[in-house]
């Protein structure tokens, strides 16, 4: 593969390394949400979390503990947001899947809470079968 993301594991992209094992790499993002704003990917090219297998995942989520705690002592923040986006309408930019770690403080304009919608009667529970079915 030829991504952004591969280029940075086989060394031809510079990137500011934070840590790596076996499956997976992790690196300060290049443009920020806030300052230490990170990110953890697979060494292999996957392009959402459906398409990784369940022992890169695994590492890929103790990883992110590794750095979360990391960036939140290196930076000093209250809170960080564990972020993956999978697909264009999720915001994924970068077809390579990755896991943001990004630091939050109060009053940062990173708009959280999202506006909530509301079920209608019967929907939720009809939601909830048609997802559980297919799990
Ligand atoms: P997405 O929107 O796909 O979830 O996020 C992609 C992220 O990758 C963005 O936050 C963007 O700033 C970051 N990014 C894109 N290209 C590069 C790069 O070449 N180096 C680094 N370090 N981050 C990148
Ligand atoms: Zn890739």
């Amino acid at each position: 593969m030829d991504c952004i993301f591969c280029k940075i594991v086989k060394g031809e992209i510079p990137c500011a390394k934070l840590y790596e094992d076996k499956n997976v790499l992790s690196f300060l993002d290049i443009g920020p949400i806030n300052k230490g704003h990170a990110l953890v990917i697979p060494k292999k090219h996957y392009v959402t979390i459906i398409d990784t297998p369940d022992d890169v995942l695994k590492d890929l989520v103790t990883a992110t503990k590794k750095v979360t705690k990391a960036v939140k002592l290196a930076t000093g923040v209250e809170g960080v947001n564990n972020l993956l986006n999978n697909g264009k309408a999720s915001g994924q930019a970068v077809f390579h899947a990755h896991m943001h770690i990004i630091p939050r403080f109060e009053g940062d304009d990173f708009k959280f809470p999202w506006p909530a919608k509301k079920y209608g009667a019967g929907e939720m529970e009809e939601m909830r079968k048609n997802i559980v079915k297919l799990i």
